[in-house]
Parts: C-alpha cells; sequence; structure tokens
C-alpha cells in the first residue's frame, strides 16, 4: 500500500497529463484515426516521465507496491482520460500478473525490475479463436524440447486473438498447453516464428492495440515457463481474478462517471421549454440520478473489496466478480444516458459521450464477459445458500436491520428487504430445483450483485456518517447526499429482487398457483413497494446535490 500523499500526488500527475497530452480534440482525432498513441502510453510507463506502473510492481522490485485500493483509484482516474489508453496501460499489470503471482523469484527480478526500471509494456496473451470465455478449450501447445534428460526449453504453436497491445508490446505472457496442462511462458518480441497481425478495426477503445498473435514454433528457454512447473497457468490465472476485475470495475466506474459529468453541466445550459434541462424532473430522474446511484452502489463494492484484499483475505474472486458487474453494467447505462441526455450533439463525436458510450462497450466483455461474472457470482453464493441452509442472506438482511437501527438514513432497511427477499428466492429455487435452467441461476447472479452492493452502499454510507472512510476513498458527496444516494438504490435493489425473483420463480414453474400468494408475501413484495414512498423526495435531493443548487428548489423543479 502507498502512503495517501503519494497516492494523492500520481493522481495529480496522471490527471495534469491527461490533460497535457490527451486533450478532447487530440482524443477525438486519434479515435477517427484509430490510432494507438504509442509514445503516449510509453511515457505513462515510463520511470522517468509519469511511471504509472511503478504503482504495481512491488517495492523489491523497484516498484511502489501499490495495493487493491491504490489500484482502482488508478483505474479510474485513468478510464476517465482514455479508456483506451487505460487498456494500454492495464495490459502490462495483466501481461506481468501471471508473474507476480506465480514466477520464480528469478524470474521476478528480471521481468519485473524490467517494468519498473526500463518501463517495457507487456501483453497477456489468453484468449484465442476458439478459447475465449471457456479457456479450457486452449489450442496453444508448448511441447518440451529435450537436452537428454532435462528440459531446455519448449517449442509454442498456436494463435491468440483479441490480445491488447498485441501489436506494441515487448513481451507478452502466452498461455499453452504442456503435457502436464496449461501454463504460463514469457515470449519476447522479435522471437523467431512469433508474429501479430494489424490492428483490429474496434467498436470502441480505438487508442488501444488490439492484435492477433501467431505462434509458429516459437522456441522459448525452460527459464521462460512461469513458476517453472508445468500445468500451474489456469490457477495463476485465477489467483489474480479478484485483482483485475477490480480494475475492470473501476474503468467502467470511471468511464461512466466521465460520462456524466459532461451531461450535467451540459444540462444546466441547454435551455428547453424556457428553462434548462437540468430542471426538469423528468430529464434528472431518468437520465442522471438512477445512473448515478447504481455507480455509487458499484465503487461502495469496489472500495469494500480492495479493502478485503488489502487486509490479506485472498484474491476475493466472487467479490471481484460483483464489483465488475455492477460497476461495467452501470457505467454502460450512464454512458448510453448521457448519450440521450445530450441529444442530438450527443450523437456526433464532438461532445465525446457517444466515445466514451462505444469505449465503456468492452468492459463488460473483456476480463470476464457479464453472463460469466453472473455464472460466477451465482455458482459460489449458491454453495452458500446450501451450506447455511438458506440463512446466508437473511444473516445479511439481519445485519443490514442492525445497522439501520444504528444509522436509519442510509437506506439499510432497504437493503435488508433486497437480502431477504433473495434468500427467499433462492431457497424457492432450491426446493423447485430451478437451478438445472441456466438462464434462472445467471439471473440470480444479477439479483445477488443487486442486492449485496445495496448492503455495501448502506455500509459506505454509514462510515461516511460517522467519519470513517476510508482516507483515500472518494469524497464526492457527503454524508446526507450519500445516504440519499443510498436510499435511492436501495429502493431498487429491493424492487429488483422482490419483482424479478417472482418472475423468474414463476416464469420456470418453481411455484404452483395454490402457493403463489404464499410466496408473495415471503418474498415480502408490499413491504417493497411501499419503501419506495420518499422515493421521488430522495431523488429530488440528490439532483440538487448534483446541480448545487439548494434543497428549496427541488419542488419547483417539476
Ligand atoms: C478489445 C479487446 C481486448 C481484449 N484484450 C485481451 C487481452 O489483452 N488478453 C486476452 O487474453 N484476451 C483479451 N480479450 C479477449 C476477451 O477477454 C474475450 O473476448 C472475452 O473473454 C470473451 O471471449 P469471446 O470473445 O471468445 O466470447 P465467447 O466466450 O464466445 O462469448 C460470446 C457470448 O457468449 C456468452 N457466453 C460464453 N460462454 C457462455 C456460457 N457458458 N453460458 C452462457 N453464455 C456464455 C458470453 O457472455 C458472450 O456474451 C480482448 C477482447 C477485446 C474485444
Amino acid at each position: 500500500m502507498i502512503a495517501k500523499k503519494t497516492l494523492t500526488l500520481s493522481l495529480k500527475s496522471l490527471r495534469d497529463f491527461g490533460k497535457k497530452r490527451l486533450p478532447d480534440q487530440v482524443v477525438i482525432d486519434l479515435d477517427a484515426r484509430d490510432e494507438c498513441p504509442l509514445e503516449i502510453v510509453q511515457q505513462m510507463c515510463s520511470p522517468d516521465k509519469l511511471g504509472i506502473q511503478l504503482l504495481f510492481v512491488p517495492e523489491e522490485y523497484g516498484g511502489m507496491g501499490g495495493g487493491a485500493f491504490d489500484v482502482y483509484c488508478i483505474c479510474e482516474e485513468m478510464a476517465r482520460i482514455d479508456l483506451g489508453v487505460a487498456t494500454s496501460v492495464l495490459a502490462t499489470f495483466l501481461g506481468s500478473d501471471p508473474i507476480t503471482v506465480g514466477a520464480t523469484p528469478e524470474q521476478k527480478k528480471i521481468w519485473l525490475t524490467r517494468i519498473a526500471e526500463e518501463g517495457i509494456l507487456f501483453a497477456y496473451g489468453a484468449t484465442e479463436p476458439n478459447a475465449g470465455s471457456d479457456l479450457a478449450a486452449l489450442e496453444t501447445t508448448a511441447e518440451r524440447v529435450m537436452d537428454g534428460e532435462r528440459i531446455a526449453g519448449y517449442k509454442i504453436n498456436g494463435s491468440k486473438q483479441w490480445i491488447s497491445n498485441g501489436g506494441v508490446a515487448d513481451a507478452y505472457t502466452i498461455l499453452a498447453n504442456t503435457p502436464a496442462g496449461p501454463s504460463w511462458f514469457i515470449v519476447e518480441k522479435g522471437a523467431k516464428g512469433f508474429s501479430h497481425d494489424e490492428p483490429e478495426d474496434k467498436h470502441g477503445i480505438r487508442l488501444s492495440n488490439t492484435a492477433a498473435l501467431s505462434l509458429s514454433d516459437v522456441y522459448v528457454d525452460a527459464d521462460r515457463l512461469v513458476g517453472g512447473v508445468e500445468g500451474q497457468g489456469l490457477n495463476q490465472a485465477q489467483a489474480v481474478f479478484g485483482y483485475t476485475r477490480l480494475m475492470v470495475a473501476a474503468f467502467g466506474l470511471g468511464a461512466g462517471w466521465a460520462a456524466l459529468d459532461r451531461a450535467i453541466p451540459y444540462s444546466t445550459k441547454r435551455i428547453q421549454a424556457g428553462s434548462p434541462l437540468s430542471q426538469k424532473q423528468g430529464y434528472t430522474h431518468k437520465l442522471i440520478v438512477p445512473n448515478v446511484a447504481r455507480l455509487e452502489a458499484g465503487r461502495a463494492f469496489i472500495e469494500e473489496t480492495a479493502e478485503r484484499i488489502d487486509a490479506g483475505e485472498g484474491s476475493l474472486n466472487t467479490e471481484g466478480a460483483i464489483a465488475k458487474y455492477m460497476s461495467t453494467e452501470a457505467g454502460n447505462q450512464a454512458a448510453e444516458a448521457s448519450i440521450q441526455a445530450l441529444g442530438g450533439y450527443g450523437y456526433t463525436h464532438e461532445y465525446l459521450v457517444e466515445k466514451i458510450s462505444r469505449d465503456v462497450r468492452i468492459t463488460t466483455i473483456y476480463e470476464g464477459t457479464s453472463e460469466i461474472m453472473e455464472m460466477t457470482i451465482s455458482r459460489d453464493r449458491w454453495q452458500l445458500h446450501l451450506k447455511t441452509r438458506g440463512q446466508h442472506y437473511h444473516d445479511l438482511a439481519r445485519g443490514c436491520e442492525a445497522l439501520h437501527a444504528r444509522h436509519p438514513e442510509v437506506g439499510a432497511n432497504f437493503a435488508a428487504l433486497a437480502l431477504h427477499a433473495l434468500a427467499e428466492v433462492m431457497e424457492k429455487a432450491r426446493v423447485a430445483r430451478l437451478t438445472r435452467y441456466q438462464h434462472i441461476l445467471l439471473r440470480l447472479g444479477e439479483l445477488i450483485a443487486y442486492a449485496e452492493c445495496a448492503g455495501s452502499l448502506a455500509r459506505r454510507a454509514a462510515r461516511m456518517a460517522e467519519g470513517k472512510l476510508n482516507e483515500k476513498a472518494s469524497q464526492r458527496f457527503d454524508a446526507p447526499a450519500l445516504a440519499a444516494v443510498s436510499r435511492v438504490f436501495a429502493r431498487e435493489a429491493a424492487l429488483k429482487v422482490g419483482a424479478d425473483g417472482l418472475r423468474w420463480v414463476t416464469g420456470a414453474g418453481g411455484v404452483m398457483d395454490a402457493e403463489m400468494a404464499a410466496f408473495e408475501a415471503s418474498l415480502g413484495l408490499s413491504t417493497i413497494y411501499r419503501a419506495q414512498a420518499g422515493l421521488i423526495a430522495d431523488m429530488d435531493y440528490v439532483a440538487d446535490v448534483l446541480y448545487g443548487r439548494s434543497r428549496k428548489q427541488a419542488g419547483q423543479a417539476a
């Protein structure tokens, strides 16, 4: 972990660098030319210039040893500048992750020191034409090259698809099948038989270089096998998922806020029907406020997970999946709504929200698609439901009720409604064996993410009220405003879990007509609907805070 002062300075340097080197017009031109600004990426990673990668490299190898919380803060800020450039920087972290978690001390010393001292760029080569979400379908092979009884090296054959930095990296970590299973290898640019295609012509993140790789009898010495033991590749990839998914979660958050931070000021200046759009409730409460609430729910979960990773609780893959799922879906919705918020101007390149919308689209695809996140979340939490005989989410709900007793303003009571309803939906799904339907399993993943994030945001609002928020945490909202944001989101989460839960259980034939009333009652649906009372007033309040208005003006907004 790095000191708050150092992080603040790094964030400031990053912002200043972005303003100077990547102002709006430069970004628009690069996007139009579909060009990766390699020199800028190199400067961001150069120890003599911005040196952003130093944050991620452990201290013993010349870095600053930033923790998960630091990484989240930096990734959010990078995404606000440009998600393509951010992806290029991310690729070095991803590419070096198998080394950080699995390499021998000698390998770490060589490669991590080179990243810190020389600023070399890495690429992470896992995906293949026939192995995307299902990496086990990997076809690239690494065949042993023997020197008598000793393994002297490996010959790698195969191809990789959609590799960020694929055409510009100095070194690559490549996942390939050895006789003992998938393993990571370090391959350097220029190795004989190693080539890359032209950059892909992509929908978004056009400032990042994405290219296919081809490996034809590429020879590497045995010391390029990460960790020196074959068959560890998938474990090494798994070991950092919690951490790497948090980075992409922060991308969703940063990009979503970058879009809203353009829509909000725009709407104060745009006059329609005699007044600014910002004063029209039908505008703010559809296009701005709900997106703020979802993004901040994602942030709460990212911060909680980052703190737990930094406290040594392990890689927290499922929590990383929840954080990624919520923040990247919220980022996409926020960017999409921002196009609408700018009307025709939003649809043009000049105002950048359409670019942000194209860019943030990738965050629900790479580092595990949203559907794979839903599956990961659901499978893991299903086990908890079974192990606790259905009490896991009732217990979390009781925790929220206790929080409500101490902090009645943070929406923990609504989060508790979501969590109780979730426990009932899962129990009904268990009794009726509904997880045999994949769609039900994945929808449960979505409901779990909403309910858990509602709890997390209520806890964050309470900590804010107590002045106990992480000193590095975002302070965009004060305690009363964050409490209102939390109440808005928790009501949405409760309604989503209750109504969608009923829908999917009923849709899969999990509840007979005669049982319907009892099931509805167990979900607390009428309480959930009653809990929507006060929603518009809370949304008015959040809108007033976002627009810097006094509270009195809220009633006049319509
Ligand atoms: C711009 C860009 C940069 C990238 N950078 C890198 C990189 O640096 N390194 C790297 O290794 N990879 C990279 N990727 C690859 C990325 O991680 C994969 O695209 C992603 O994992 C999905 O794999 P796929 O594209 O093969 O899609 P598929 O796995 O074929 O999925 C297609 C659709 O089917 C759904 N689906 C898949 N399996 C299931 C299932 N079992 N049940 C239900 N639905 C399912 C998915 O959610 C998705 O909606 C990048 C991709 C892009 C586009």
